[in-house]
């Protein structure tokens, strides 16, 4: 079986075959229904999960609030401390988890390692924030008086995560949260509960190394009920949600409900523009990774392709050149660039979206069949600017053709979806690249140029507008999202001056 073939990583993260407990909130437990992680090449089961239930959540988010009180004392640099020590045992178990991360999502393994990487370098930034996490003083109109703006944690993040980052989502949002001094509590994908096991017991290690109570960073597996119990629930001071626009919409809804905060980072249907001027080998290089990575089943994953149509042939035929040899298989094979998809559903989803471009009158360029099993052939297609299967979000290694012969035409493409995460123009023109960033650019929260709309930097603020939710993880000013801004004003002049000169008695 898969779990025996690789029982020295299972085993290194204690994962048994089953019994597996997955709630966590200072003690292993669960009182769920037991769930099965099933590896998507042959669908076999890996191991079984006692999940966790609403039970299990109203006591780890009790846990969590408890645990929070004493991290919220320590000084920051103090918890950047303890961040380093995560980000050290993350280092010393990279691969491994990297390889349970491509077993049970069925991403190529550079990718899950580079998923674990991407949470390594996540701590460095939450590390140096924790020197750098500054407020400010603002001037104020009054004598002797200060105004300072202060930073102070929310208190609990709740973080529930799609099944395609099942490592790196919560690495973003749990490394500020915790730098910011708040407690985590994770909801993952009911899908991928045993890397989920994997991460918080080396969390759990590090904290309990550093004496701290290791409920800060609960887990809680388990599907809908318990997702949206932590929804609705006023202990979860800031959700971040990452999933499906439909599902976001509805959690969006719930938290504002409760006036708590929420983070939505949900679907994106995201294009590159390739114009006449770029270097097409850099394109052509840049969209294979873009729309074949992680076979199509990145939130940033390329969908629609928008071609200069004097370029548009010379183009194709070099991209269904490099389609032709990309290897489709197992993800621990070294060579594959695609596995298979994660879920049996969404190979239904693919022939579908292939069915509905034809029906609609598009073409298959390349691609188009189901290979058995999870497997899919990366496809092209050649369709319309206006054909409505290009306007949702197929998480399926799908990308859509089209021709464009301006460049204002190429941006209303760009715009016309309902989702805005990530975009990308191919050119070596600088004023078409400033027009692009510009106010009458690319509507979305990723704008590149001459680089895919994936593969993001945890440097940058990442997230999209409009159907994509609007939130913002990461780096930049993300870190604000997690905490409690407050405006002091202090008076020390031993009068009463009130703020526009008003005299009052
Ligand atoms: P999904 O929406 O089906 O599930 C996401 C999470 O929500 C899971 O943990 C699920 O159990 C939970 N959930 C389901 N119903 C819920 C409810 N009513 N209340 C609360 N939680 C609930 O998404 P998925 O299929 O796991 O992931 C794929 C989607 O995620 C794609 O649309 C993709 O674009 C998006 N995504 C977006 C980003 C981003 O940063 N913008 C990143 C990764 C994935």
């Amino acid at each position: 079986t898969i779990y025996d073939k690789h029982k020295d990583t299972f085993e290194r993260f204690g994962i048994t075959k089953s019994g597996n407990k997955g709630v966590f909130d200072g003690e292993w437990k669960g009182s769920g229904p037991v769930i099965k992680s099933i590896n998507p090449v042959n669908n076999e089961v890996i191991a079984e999960v006692i999940s966790g239930n609403v039970n299990d959540l109203n006591t780890a988010l009790d846990k969590v609030a408890e645990a929070q009180k004493l991290w919220r004392d320590l000084p920051v640099p103090k918890r950047g401390e303890v961040l380093l020590a995560m980000r050290q045992t993350l280092v010393e178990n990279l691969e491994p988890l990297g390889k349970v991360v491509a077993l049970e999502m069925g991403k190529i393994l550079p990718e899950g390692i580079g998923e674990i990487q991407e949470y390594i370098d996540i701590l460095e930034y939450a590390l140096g924030l924790s020197r750098m996490m500054k407020g400010s003083m603002i001037p104020s109109e009054r004598p002797g008086h200060v105004m300072l703006e202060t930073w102070n944690p929310l208190g609990t993040v709740g973080v529930i995560s799609a099944f395609n980052f099942p490592v790196a989502v919560y690495g973003w949002n749990s490394a500020i949260a915790l730098v910011t001094g708040n407690g985590v509590l994770w909801k993952p994908s009911p899908t991928t509960p045993l890397v989920s096991i994997a991460v918080t017991r080396l969390i759990e290690k590090t904290l309990r190394d550093h004496n701290l109570p290791s409920a800060l960073c609960s887990l809680v597996t388990g599907g809908t009920e318990v997702g949206s119990s932590l929804a609705a629930d006023p202990r979860a001071h800031v959700l971040s949600f990452t999933g499906s626009t439909k599902v976001g919409r509805e959690v969006g809804q719930v938290v504002q409900g409760r006036f708590g905060k929420s983070i939505l980072e949900l679907g994106g249907n995201n294009a590159i523009i390739v114009m006449e001027d770029c270097d097409l080998d850099l394109a052509a290089r840049a969209i294979l990774f873009a729309a074949v990575g992680t076979a199509g089943q990145r939130c940033t994953t390329t969908r629609r392709l928008i071609v200069h149509e004097n370029i548009y042939d010379t183009l194709i035929e070099r991209l269904i050149k490099a389609y032709g040899q990309v290897k489709v298989g197992d993800p621990l094979e070294e060579g594959v660039l695609c596995g298979p998809l994660h879920t049996k559903a969404a190979v239904s989803v693919y022939e579908e979206t292939l069915k509905k471009v034809q029906e609609q009158g598009g073409k298959i360029l390349f691609g188009g069949e189901a290979l058995g099993g999870n497997f899919v052939k990366p496809t092209l297609t050649r369709v319309d600017k206006n054909m409505e299967v290009i306007k949702e979000e197929a998480f399926v290694p799908i990308l859509h053709t089209m021709t464009f012969k301006t460049l204002d035409e190429a941006i209303a493409i760009n715009n016309n979806v309902a989702q805005g995460l990530s975009s990308s123009i191919f050119t070596q023109n600088p004023e078409t690249i400033f027009k692009w960033i510009g106010p009458a650019g690319s509507d979305c929260g990723i704008i590149n140029v001459n680089i895919p709309t994936n593969g993001a930097e945890i440097g940058g603020a990442f997230g999209g507008e409009k159907a994509t939710g609007g939130g913002r993880e990461s780096g930049s000013d993300s870190w604000k999202q997690y905490c409690r801004r407050g405006t002091c004003t202090i008076n020390y002049s031993g009068a009463l001056p009130l703020a526009q000169g008003i005299n009052f008695g």
